[in-house]
């Protein structure tokens, strides 16, 4: 599987300084083309940033951080995948920011994915706890509660149901600890490998090994450019989901360089 970072630009920059920075990233992954980088802008800016960056090489791509699940309607102030479809590679899906803010529920998050791979874009699904695991401790109690209402494989299940076992392949899992995002508290290496694994394993034992290995699962929360080695150095996170450092061009390019070395086994 292909190492994927993922920029989650959120609410920011100005215009002019989204264009520079696309720009700025798309230069930058010239130099590591083994990694698949995608730059979720917000939505206003991601016809722009197509038009400036026509010739960018082929790992770059763009996301963006949320769709409504219909094509189009009365949904004021939505924006729907059909309409950047053309642009677009992947979606962000049922954010904690979302999720917490804007009350995104499990059901809509299905909708969102279902919609998202009947228009040929690529769901990143977050799940994440509000309350780091005890894993240490309480290894089985702490699985079960994973499963249970609200628990990230709970959150899982409730997103991919309606999703066929052909598309699996093309959904991405980003666990994101909710306690980890924008916190600048990161999960260390051990404990989000740890999680990454149990989710994997679960995927196996729902669908089979053989498609849980087609499904990429990342992790996100408070990533910068010194925690990316023992992140990635574990083989069960497949990329990273980086917020505040992908603003800029010297962090999140360190950040892609990096997962090149450590997942081609030329670092660290
Ligand atoms: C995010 O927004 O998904 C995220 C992980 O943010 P940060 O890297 O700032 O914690």
């Amino acid at each position: 599987m292909r190492p994927i970072i993922i920029g989650n630009w959120k609410m920011h920059l100005g215009y002019g300084e989204a264009l520079l920075l696309a720009n700025s990233i798309s230069k930058a992954c010239e130099k590591t083309p083994e990694v698949d980088v995608v730059i979720c802008p917000p939505a206003l800016y991601i016809f722009p940033i197509f038009e400036e960056l026509r010739s960018h090489p082929r790992n770059f791509f763009l996301g963006l951080q949320n769709t409504m699940w219909e094509d189009g309607g009365a949904f004021t102030g939505e924006v729907s995948l059909s309409m950047v479809k053309r642009v677009c590679k992947y979606v962000i899906i049922g954010h904690s920011e979302r999720r917490r803010i804007f009350g995104e529920t499990d059901e809509m998050v299905s909708k969102k994915t279902r919609f998202a791979l009947e228009s040929d874009i690529s769901p990143i699904i977050c799940v994440g706890e509000e309350e780091r695991f005890h894993l240490e401790d309480y290894y089985d109690r702490e699985v079960a509660r994973m499963k249970k209402e609200g628990g990230i494989l709970s959150q899982i299940d409730r997103a991919l149901h309606q999703v066929s076992h052909g598309d699996l392949s093309k959904v991405t899992i980003a666990y994101e600890p909710v306690w980890s995002v924008g916190t600048g508290n990161n999960a260390n290496g051990a404990y989000a490998a740890a999680i990454c694994f149990i989710i994997k394993n679960y995927l196996a034992e729902k669908y089979s090994p053989a498609i849980a290995k087609e499904i990429a699962v990342i992790y996100g929360g408070s990533v910068n450019s010194k925690n990316v080695p023992e992140l990635l150095m574990q083989p069960s996170i497949d990329g990273l989901l980086v917020g505040g450092e992908s603003l800029s061009t010297r962090e999140f390019g360190a950040i892609c360089k990096i997962t090149s070395e450590v997942k081609s086994g030329r670092a660290i």
